[in-house]
Formats: C-alpha cells, structure tokens, sequence
C-alpha cells in the first residue's frame, strides 16, 4: 500500500478518535467543575459512521487508530465498537486512551474484543490529591484497572501523567520508582489550553524534570514502546519499565507529526493545536460515497500545518481537549 503524505513529506497513519466529549471526571486543566457545554447528542457520530470512516481511511494507508474522548469507556457500546473495529484487517494497532475509571470492568471483555493496549491517564498516585485534581475519588479504582489490564494483557500499558507545578511535580520520583518493577510511565507537558472556568495549574518542563530524576540515577536512553508516538524513552538502571517524555510544548514534534483527529462531532482535524477542520458529518449525513470521504481526508492531510505555534504562546484550538481526543 503506497500511503498518504502531506506536503511536507509526513507520511499520515494514525487516526485518533474522540469517541465522546462526556467525561466521568473534571480535572481542574480540562473541564471546569460543572462540566463544559457538551455536543448534542443528535451531533455526535455513531459508531457505524465512524467506522464508515476508519475503512476509508484504512484503504489510503491509515494503520493504527486509537480511541479517545472524554471518557470513551463511558460510551455505551465501547467494546461492540472496538470489535467492528478491529476486523477492518489494516488497522495494525488499536489502542485506547481511557483515565481507568471503568477500566477493571471492562479490560477483558476489550481485549476479547480486539484493543491491543492502553493509555492512562494518572496524574497523582496519592488519593487525596487524586480527588483534588479529579473532582473524584476514584484513585483505587484506576489502580485497580491498571491491574486488571496487566492482567488481561492490554499490554504495554503506559500511564500519562501531566506534570503540574504545586500540584504534583513532588510526585515525579514515586511515579519513576514504579517504572524499576515495571510501569511505563510518560511525563507530559502541560499544554495552554483552557476552557473557560478550568484552572490552568503552572507548567513545569521536561528538562525540569529530567533534573529532578536524577537523583535516581543516570537515565540511559532505550528504544520507543509500541505505538511509535511523539515520546523519548529511557530507563533507570535496572527498572523493567520506562520512562517517557512528552514535550508539546518546549521541545515540539510537528516534524513527525503522522495523525488526524475526529472530533466527537465528525470534524477532521489536521492538528491538535491549530485551528481548521473538515465537516466529516455533514457529508456522511448526505449520502457520500466511500470517494467523497477518501476525498475530504486527502483534503484534511492537505491543509495539515507544518506545525503549531504553542512554544510562541499561540493556541488557535479552540475546542475542549474532551472533543479533540487530548
Ligand atoms: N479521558 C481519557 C483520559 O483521561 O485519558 C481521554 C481524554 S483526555 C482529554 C486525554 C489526555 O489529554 C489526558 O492524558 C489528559 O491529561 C490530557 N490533557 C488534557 N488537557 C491537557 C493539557 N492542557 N495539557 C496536557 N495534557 C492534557
């Protein structure tokens, strides 16, 4: 399969999808405490017009597709879905990106289903704080998903962790500890995007807390875990699992950059940052056919920027990361 390239020569393979806006927990730099005003349900696509899309998007070279949201394990149906979509034959590798809320629940029936792994999103391991930065005390039962995943094999698992100054940078050395027995844990940069009414705690950079960490050792660069995304890896001495990181903001990867994104709404985006999107909905609504699609993402991987402007202070997103994929 020759595959799509935008104009500056990126080849385009990765197609991340935010399932729903809907999300069981409000951490203070997503959503504001009473939730952000959420798509009409009318509006959001269904899982056969979204997967009207990924067959599409497979046929032009599209091979890995990761599920997102919101909180894609609180849409009913996730694991029928998941199903459908791991017999379009090209889609290589079918991820999840979940807060592992619902996870325990829903590890084995997804790996049945067909997900080969999974994201979560962990930013403190201390559940007082979990609750602060959360809105919700369910710390044990991430813990718990994260468990049951290993179990069931959704491997490998990486835990995100968005690291907050005065929130909980003092954390960075508990979360690399785990790594020595076998966690694969990713510090992520916080990026400048606020919804009105969510606090947007200080951000802290990866160079920061590289420092931070080497009071644990010298951490020796290794090869990238399976999905082959935007994040650097190394090891501690001896620690069975890594440590990654994600640098959106002061070390950018748009060089590399191979996604698109649909919006819970059917919007194709070009780039997580910038602004400029491409109505799939409307045209699924209106009796395209599988060419008229194939057409609006070649159109998409078209208008792809060269890369954002987030490092200059700019930000022209102006959708929730819940509708974005994060
Ligand atoms: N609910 C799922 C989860 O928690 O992983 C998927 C959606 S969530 C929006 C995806 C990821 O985006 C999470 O890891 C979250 O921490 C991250 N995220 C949201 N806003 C962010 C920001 N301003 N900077 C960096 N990461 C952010």
């Amino acid at each position: 399969m020759s595959g799509i390239s935008d104009s500056f020569q990126r080849p385009i393979s990765y197609l991340r999808i935010s399932v729903t806006d809907r999300c069981n927990l409000r951490c203070v730099y997503c959503m504001p405490p009473e939730g952000i005003v959420l798509i009409p349900h009318s509006d959001v696509l269904r899982y056969e017009e979204i997967l009207s899309v990924v067959r599409v998007a497979a046929a032009m070279g599209i091979n890995r597709v990761r599920l997102s949201g919101g909180e894609p394990l609180a849409r009913a149906g996730l694991v029928d879905f998941v199903r459908m979509l791991s017999e379009v034959k090209e889609i290589e590798d079918l991820s999840l990106t979940t807060n592992g809320v619902l996870l325990k629940d829903q590890a084995a029936a997804l790996k049945d289903a067909g997900l080969k792994r999974v994201n979560v999103s962990l930013d403190s391991l201390r559940r007082k704080r979990f609750k602060e930065i959360t809105g919700h005390d369910r710390l044990p039962d991430v813990l718990d998903g994260i468990g049951e995943a290993e179990k069931v094999g959704l491997a490998p698992i990486k835990v995100n962790v968005v690291v907050m100054r005065g929130v909980n940078e003092d954390e960075l050395l508990d979360f690399a500890r785990l790594t020595v027995g076998g966690w694969n844990v990713r510090f992520i940069e916080l990026m400048p995007i606020l919804q009105k009414g969510a606090r947007q705690p200080e951000f802290v950079s990866a160079k920061e807390m590289w420092d931070a960490l080497s009071s644990l050792g010298a951490l020796q660069a290794c090869s990238p875990l399976a999905g082959n995304g935007p994040a650097s890896y190394y090891q501690l001495p001896g620690a069975r699992g890594t440590i990654g990181f994600i640098t959106p903001v002061s070390d950018h990867f748009c060089f590399k950059c191979n996604r698109l994104r649909l919006t819970a709404d059917g919007k194709l985006l070009p780039c997580l940052l910038e602004s400029g999107e491409i109505d799939l909905r409307s045209a699924l609504r209106s009796g395209a056919s599988s060419e008229d699609i194939r057409q609006l993402i070649l159109k998409a991987v078209a208008s792809k920027p060269e890369g954002h402007r987030v490092s200059q202070g700019v930000v022209n997103q102006r959708r929730p990361m819940t509708q974005v994929g994060g």
